[in-house]
Parts: C-alpha cells; structure tokens; sequence
C-alpha cells in the first residue's frame, strides 16, 4: 500500500494517532470548539479543553466521541482531517488509516467511522476492535489462553476476554473516569456544600485520586461556588474524600467483570484466574484500582504499562504488522468500498 500508515483512537477523552515508524505524534483532549453562529472552527484538543466550562455564548464547545461512539458526525469529521493534514502536510498520497473502536459498536457505527476517515483525507480505512490492539498494546493475548482486558476510558469500560488473538466475549459499561468526576461533583456538593465543574473534579482525581487507604493522604484544594451564598469557595478535598465519592462506581465496574468472568467458557475462565486481568485506559491510573479490583473478585489484576497509551501502541504494532491483521479478516476499504457495500 503506497502512502503513510497513521492509526487513530478516538476516546472519548483522548485522541491519540500513530504513525508508522515515528511513533505516537498526537496526543490531544477529545474537543473541539467553534463558533456558535458561523460554525467555525476555533480551537481542536489542548486549546479546546481549556475552554470546558469557560467559554461564551458565542463559542461551543463540544467533546463529539460519547460513551465510544460518534456524537458530533461533523466536528469528528474536522477533527480527523485537521490531525490527518498535520501528518501528513502536502504529500501526494493519501493516507491509509487504521482507527479503533470499542468492541460493542454496531456495523453501522463502524461504517460511519470508515466513511469518517475516508471522507478526511484518508485514501483506504480499516476498523478494529479496541480490546484487541488493547491486548496488543499490553503484549499479551496472541496466544490460545484467555486474558482479560478491562480498559477504563473517560466515558466507557470495556471489558473483553481475549484469545488467539482476537475477542472471546466482552461487554461495554457508561461507568468510567467521567463518572468518577461526576460523582466526585455530587459528593462535593453534598458532603462540601459546594458546586465544583467537572473539569475540577476530574484534576481533583487526578491530583490525590485513590481507591485505597493511602499512608500519607494526599491533599489538594478546590475551587468552587458556595451552595448557599452562591459566592467563591474553597475547600480541601482528601483522596478519603475521592474514595468515598468513586467507591460505588468502581464497585459497578467490579460487578460488571465479575458477570463477564460468569458469561465465559470453563477453560478461558480457568486461564484468566491463572493469567489475571489486565487494567488500561486513563482510569487505570486512580490509585489502587487494581489492587481494589484483585481483592473483590480474588483474581491477580495488574495495571498495564503506560495505560492511556495501550491501545494506540496497539495500533502501531498492526501498522507495522498488516498481515496479522489481513489474517484474521481485516480489511482496508476505499469510500468506492464503502459505499458500494451500502447498495
Ligand atoms: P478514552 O479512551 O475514553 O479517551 P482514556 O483512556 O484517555 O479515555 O482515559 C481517560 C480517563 O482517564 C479520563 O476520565 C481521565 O480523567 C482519566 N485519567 C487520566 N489520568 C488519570 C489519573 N492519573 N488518575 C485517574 N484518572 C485518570
Ligand atoms: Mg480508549
């Protein structure tokens, strides 16, 4: 295939590209701002985020992947050939684009993908299975034995068993890292008497995060409106604070991998309690999570290497290795393709 080979994971908090041979180039926030009344693009990833909770009538600001699949059909479709054009600047050819997707989305949501990247300035597209180059990402799963993968992105977990390298079984839970944030809201409203955006709770996490008794517990302040008086208020958030506000949402999580772990076959359950379980994404990285995860279900859990970076390396390692991929029945399609398919 002529033309450079860039893969994409489009989270919903995080957009990450790969490009063949140089590594991970972008690494950006899931937003995009643009003009309210012109529709004009004022700001994609870094720049965007800064304006969550801040900006004007005049601008929206929109995070356009939800919950893992494509909200904003246009603002993805900018987004995509904005980063596409950052890449590859002015070479004559095209593209060709890997992107993945979580494991649950429906045919026509890969579609809708394909005909994305290929209408962005990719010449060919190929979609694959987020748990998979998840797996890939973590080095494990190629081989026959079961491995379970549970990645906590901003607006999904999704948890899969992987095999032979392809997905045994897996499910899709709306519990993640925004829940976190949401629910570290509600407690500060409730348990502070102040209301704190989302963009702070989400550094509150972030900052003294943990779902476990810390040695030394971490501390950090945050800024908010008072509920009665309505003016500026600052308070101290512990992470005993953010373990009492995210405690049912992991729990959820625990419950969900623990129905999986029910739903799966007596030989791949039997490799997992002997493999263990494997946390990626973003919400990998809240303190104690794995250990909190091992001691409910009683099954080794480990946090992977470089968590929010599993997938997109994942993707890296199928850009270099497309054969592996043209094996198990993956292939690249033209918006020609595409659009055929559909008569
Ligand atoms: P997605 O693939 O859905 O874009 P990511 O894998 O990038 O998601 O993970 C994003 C989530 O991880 C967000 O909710 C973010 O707040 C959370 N996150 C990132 N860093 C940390 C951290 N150090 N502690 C806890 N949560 C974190
Ligand atoms: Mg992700």
């Amino acid at each position: 295939m002529i033309g450079t080979k860039i893969g994409f994971d489009l989270g919903t908090s995080t957009v990450l590209a790969y490009v063949e041979g140089k590594g991970i180039k972008i690494k950006e926030p899931s937003v995009i701002a643009y003009d309210t009344f012109t529709q004009k693009t004022k700001a994609i990833g870094a720049e965007a985020y800064k304006m969550i909770g801040r900006s004007p009538d005049s601008l929206t600001v929109v995070q356009p992947i939800r919950n893992g699949t494509v909200y904003d059909y246009d603002a993805v479709q900018i987004m995509l050939a904005y980063y596409i054009q950052k890449i590859c600047g002015s070479q004559i050819f095209k593209p060709n684009v890997i992107v993945s997707v979580p494991s649950q989305v429906s045919e026509l949501d890969k579609r809708t993908i394909l005909d994305l990247a290929t209408t962005s300035g990719a010449a060919r597209a190929c979609v694959i299975e987020e748990p998979l180059v998840a797996a890939r990402g973590a080095n494990i799963g190629k081989e026959f034995r079961g491995t379970m993968i549970v990645d906590i992105g901003g607006g999904t977990t999704d948890i899969a068993v992987i095999t032979g390298g392809l997905v045994a079984l897996s499910a899709s839970i709306k519990v993640a890292g925004n829940s976190f944030d949401e629910s570290i809201c509600r407690f500060a409203r409730y348990e502070k008497n102040i209301e704190i955006g989302l963009v702070t709770a989400e550094k509150v996490k972030k900052d003294v995060g943990a779902v476990k008794s810390l040695d030394a517990e971490l501390a950090v302040r945050a800024v908010g409106k008072d509920i009665t008086t309505k003016m500026p208020k600052t308070v101290e958030i512990t992470s005993n604070d953010v373990f009492e506000a995210v405690k049912a949402d992991v729990d959820s999580i625990v419950e969900n991998i623990r129905l999986v772990l029910q739903e799966t076959p007596p030989e791949l359950n039997a490799d997992i309690s002997v493999n263990g379980i494997v946390l990626t994404g973003g919400g990998a990285l809240l303190r104690g999570i794995d250990e909190y995860v091992e001691n409910k279900l009683g099954i080794r859990t480990c946090c992977a290497e470089n968590p929010v970076d599993c997938v997109i390396n994942g993707i890296g390692y199928y850009l270099k290795n497309m054969d592996e991929l043209e094996q198990n029945g993956y292939v690249f399609k033209t918006y020609q393709d595409i659009n055929d398919f559909e008569e």
